[in-house]
């Protein structure tokens, strides 16, 4: 990555942060762009982009938005959006489940409060035989997060699994651990600013990492889900899985709504499992910036499709 673009890149995910421009942008609506990459402001409009991608054999992942709240009051709406999205899944037969972030559930306020409020909507998903997903946040979460789904886990609560992010060195420890201990878990590369203190600075070593830990995991079938648009990695699981005769059972291919859309369908089409994860809500702002943070392009598509309106 060139001085400029990490430079951009830096400057984007500060953005992501920022209260007051959050607060402007949802206040302005799906306008800015967001829509490319956020299937809409409510759960029926989840539903109905859910049901699109069922239809071309692509299972989901929802994600009703709402990270960094600042009031219990908050997580309780978030818990409560949760367990009507649990129900909507069922009635409508969606294939698909559920990714849900530690913090939107008061992780920063009350850690205690925020188990227990994952507690109650990985037991409701557990009695209708749907899997929960707790996405990684930033590094100061890492340890509360990986403690929360230990803990659900050893309570019997099987259909809970988190995240492992590839640009963290602590990663490979991490992976080993939850393996050991039977653990679904999703691999990303990872999606915040970490200092190099903690984190792979360069690309390439964050590649080669990513590839370990999918090495690991594809070794020890213990199910998993590669999160990555990245297309030659892709064609290195595909290769390596067959070459090391890994059955297709043991893994899915995850990928971001609004990205890739023709290599999801493509490799649904060759019978991998494929989960495109479909965000919603009107806390959209903080997941659409990461997005364009991660390809700096997508911000002159964004500024086009403004001009066009
Ligand atoms: P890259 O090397 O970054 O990209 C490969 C290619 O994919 C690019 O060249 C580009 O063509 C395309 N691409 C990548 N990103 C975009 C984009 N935003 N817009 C358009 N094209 C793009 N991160 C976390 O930290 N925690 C999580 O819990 C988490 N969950 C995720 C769940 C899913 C299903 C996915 C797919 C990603 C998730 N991420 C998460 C984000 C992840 O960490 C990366 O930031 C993101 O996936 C980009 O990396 P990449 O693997 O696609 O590879």
């Amino acid at each position: 990555m060139d001085i400029g673009t990490r430079l951009f890149r830096t400057a984007l995910l500060g953005l992501a942060g920022n209260r007051a421009a959050r607060a402007f942008s949802e206040r302005y609506g799906m306008k800015l762009g967001a829509s490319r990459f956020v299937a809409g402001e409510t759960m029926d409009d989840a539903l109905q982009q859910a049901k699109k991608l069922n239809d071309a054999g692509i299972a989901v992942t929802l994600d009703f938005l709402g990270e960094s709240i600042s009031s219990l009051d908050e997580a309780k709406t978030s818990e409560l959006g949760y367990l009507d999205l649990l129900q909507a899944i069922d009635r409508e037969a969606i294939k698909g489940n559920v990714s849900l972030k530690p913090t939107q559930f008061g992780l920063a306020l009350d850690p205690a409060y925020c188990q227990e409020s994952i507690r109650s909507v990985v037991r409701e998903a557990s009695r209708l035989g749907i899997f929960v997903r707790l996405d990684m946040e930033d590094s100061p979460w890492t340890d509360a997060t990986i403690r929360m789904v230990r803990t659900l886990h050893q309570e019997g609560l099987t259909n809970v699994g988190t995240v492992i992010q590839a640009y963290l060195y602590r990663s490979g420890q991490d992976v080993k651990e939850l393996t050991r201990e039977k653990m679904n878990l999703r691999l990303v590369k990872g999606a915040y600013k970490e200092p190099a203190s903690i984190a792979f600075p360069s690309k390439k070593e964050v590649d080669n990492n990513m590839r370990r830990l999918i090495r690991a995991r594809l070794d020890s079938k213990v199910y998993t889900a590669i999160a990555t648009h990245d297309e030659s990695m892709i064609r290195w699981v595909k290769s390596y899985t067959k070459s090391h005769r890994i059955p297709r059972s043991a893994f899915e291919f995850q990928m971001l709504y609004g990205i890739r859309t023709p290599l999801q369908e493509s490799l649904a089409r060759e019978g991998y499992t494929v989960r495109s994860y479909v965000p919603f809500g009107q806390s959209w702002y903080p997941y659409f910036v990461r997005r364009l943070a991660e390809r700096p392009a997508n911000v002159g598509f964004i500024a086009k499709s403004l001009f066009k309106r």
